[in-house]
């Protein structure tokens, strides 16, 4: 079974921009997929369906199982979303933070795993420091172990690294790693091949809402 399956979705905003035109690819469990495509391309349309912040237009989606439709609390419950924005109150510590969200997200407090998280994300050092005095790779991470706290089998990253610096991405990317290695599905959407190339196990390409490949890393790289 697949980690998300999306068949034939499709989104027009009021005003009538058709931003996705029935993409259809499924995300196998176990990967780092990435969801490549240019500035326009209808990234965000589809993580933000996913997430259930955009209402699509057609088609269907499910995630870990669970239709968005039919089951949206199960489907949003199965996904951890990191956008691009850094949301969180500055504030808080990163510890408080985590414990926050936990709670929204009505996660027994015998289950948190918030210290664990921090300590993952190499915020251990900063668990009681207010999150406003974070370096920007830290707010990054942070927004990561936000998304985890309820422990998701799936992560999605919108844009993780844009506008972050080549050594910022790296460390990134080996945070990402490492949770793959614990056993979470990632999906990335990214505008930059070597991203994709580099992190990822599968590739998808969407461009003008049309999903135009959808190959494993190697296939796709062997053809360039
Ligand atoms: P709402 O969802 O309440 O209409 P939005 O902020 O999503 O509010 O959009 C307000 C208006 O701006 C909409 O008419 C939409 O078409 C337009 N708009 C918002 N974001 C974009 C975007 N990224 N590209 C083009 N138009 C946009
Ligand atoms: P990407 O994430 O790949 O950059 P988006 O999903 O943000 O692409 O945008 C896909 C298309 O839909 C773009 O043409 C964008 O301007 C448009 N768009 C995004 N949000 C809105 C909106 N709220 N209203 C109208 N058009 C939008």
């Amino acid at each position: 079974q697949s980690a998300i399956a999306i068949d034939s979705l499709s989104k027009t905003y009021a005003g009538g921009k058709l931003a996705l035109d029935q993409v259809s690819f499924d995300v196998p469990r176990g990967q780092i997929f990435g969801l490549l495509g240019p500035n326009g391309a209808g990234k965000s349309t589809l993580i933000n369906i996913l997430a259930g912040l955009v209402n699509k237009t057609g088609g269907s989606a499910s995630i870990w199982g669970f239709d968005i439709d039919a089951h949206p609390r199960n489907a949003k419950a199965a996904i951890g979303i990191v956008n691009q924005e850094i949301l969180f109150d500055p504030f808080f510590t990163p510890s408080e933070t985590l414990e926050i969200q936990a709670g929204l997200y009505g996660v027994p407090k015998r289950d948190r795993r918030t210290g664990e998280l921090l300590a993952a994300m190499g915020l251990a050092d900063k668990a009681n420091a207010y999150a406003r005095t974070l370096s920007g790779g830290m707010k990054r991470r942070l927004m990561v172990a936000k998304a985890m706290v309820h422990a998701p089998p799936v992560l999605v990253l919108d844009e993780p690294t844009a506008g972050v610096d080549i050594e910022l991405r790296q460390q990134l990317w080996n945070y990402v790693r490492a949770l793959n290695r614990a056993g979470t599905t990632v999906v990335l959407t990214t505008h930059y091949l070597e991203e994709a190339e580099e992190l990822c196990d599968r590739i998808a390409i969407i461009n003008h809402g049309r999903l135009i490949a959808n190959e494993p890393t190697r296939d796709l790289v062997g053809k360039a």
